[in-house]
């Protein structure tokens, strides 16, 4: 039986995580993955990687709660096996402090997360202008190690991968029965969206191994991520900002703020600076439509716009983009044909 061909835009977590889903679960399929650019120069190489999520405004709760769940099993699985330092995934514990207690002190999340708990007044003595806290165990996963992991997964389960740039949909039309696009800011001009859009984001590595918990602070702005390869500080959230060079002054100002929550930071050597832009969107994108391309009517399933959170949702949004291709194939099951 001639295969579906399948063809996955985007080379970053959201692009690997669906490629893998889908050349492992359905094997009807032949998987190509094309992007312009790969690991080490994508937004998701220079992530954090820690695992929380803030929540879409207009996605149904119940949703957001099983991408993060099936995201959180599978990472946790990785990060408690012996693929753990190749993944570049680990366990991560800590603390998320805020000046004012937040409405939610229970967000959706920290049912999932390990042993989330209220900080005690004596754990925030050590904060002195912050009021509220919480502490729990999550998972820091670092994609210049987890995504060249999830290419070798992918290619092991018979996925091509090819570099280029995609210009239009159009020039998918002839050659591929499904599109899966995860171009993530790319999907402004590729698919034409207006509401997709850069949230900047300035970040540096520092050398402090002394530093095993993450510190975070509830604005999202301030952060301090003990990782493999040393720590990540930052950072900024500047919205429709497309500057992708280091700015000196968001340098200093995000030395200054770490250096308020974490003092030994000034002991720390800075061993790299990196800015990064945010894909994101009032809510992710995650459906089915049909696009007429070169006179066929052909699937088109997007998966992009999870903003700061797309290495927390990439694997629960991979295996829901995963289930849309499944039921294209079910509803035609002569796809060879079309
Ligand atoms: C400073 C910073 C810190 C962050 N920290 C965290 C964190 O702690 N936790 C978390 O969960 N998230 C974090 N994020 C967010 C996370 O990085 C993003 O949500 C995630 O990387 C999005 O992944 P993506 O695959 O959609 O996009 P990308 O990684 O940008 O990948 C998009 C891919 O599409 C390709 N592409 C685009 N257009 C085209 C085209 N026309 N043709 C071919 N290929 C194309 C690109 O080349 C690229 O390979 C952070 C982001 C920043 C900037």
């Amino acid at each position: 039986m001639t295969s579906v061909k399948v063809v996955v835009v985007g080379a970053g977590v959201i692009g690997f995580s669906t490629a893998v889903c889908i050349a492992e679960a359905l094997p009807s399929c032949s998987v190509t993955l094309l992007s312009e650019k790969f690991s080490p120069d994508t937004t998701s190489d220079g992530a954090a990687g820690i695992m929380f999520t803030g929540e879409f405004p207009d996605i149904p709760l119940e949703r957001q709660r099983l991408w993060f769940k099936d995201s959180f099993d599978h990472l946790l699985a990785i990060a408690q096996s012996q693929h753990s330092p190749e993944a570049g995934v680990m366990l991560s514990s800590g603390w998320q402090i805020f000046k004012e207690a937040p409405a939610d002190k229970f967000p959706f999340w920290s049912e999932f997360v390990i042993g989330f708990r209220l900080m005690t007044d004596r754990e925030l003595r050590r904060f002195p202008d912050h009021t509220f806290g919480q502490a729990f165990t999550t998972i820091k996963c670092e994609c210049a190690s987890y995504l060249p992991w999830l290419e070798n997964r992918f290619k092991r389960a018979g996925g091509q991968v090819q570099q280029r740039k995609v210009h239009n949909l159009q020039e998918l039309g002839k050659s591929y029965d499904i599109i899966v696009n995860c171009s993530g800011l790319g999907s402004k001009q590729l698919v034409g969206d207006t509401q997709v859009y850069p949230v900047r984001g300035q970040v540096l590595k520092v050398e402090a191994p002394w530093l095993q918990h993450f510190i975070r602070d509830g604005d999202g702005k301030t952060y301090i991520y003990p990782g493999i390869h040393g720590a990540t500080v930052g950072g900024t959230r500047q919205e429709g900002d497309w500057r992708l060079e280091v700015d000196e002054g968001d340098t200093k100002s995000i030395l200054e703020r770490c250096g308020r929550l974490e003092p030994s930071l000034s002991k720390a050597k800075v061993l790299s600076e990196w800015v990064g832009l945010r894909p994101s969107r009032r809510n992710l994108r995650l459906e089915r439509e049909v696009v007429q391309l070169q006179g066929r009517q052909v699937p088109v399933i997007h998966n992009y716009g999870h903003g700061g959170w797309g290495v927390t949702l990439a694997w629960g949004t991979a295996l829901d983009a995963m289930s849309l291709v499944r039921q294209c194939l079910s509803e035609k099951p002569a796809r060879a044909k079309l």
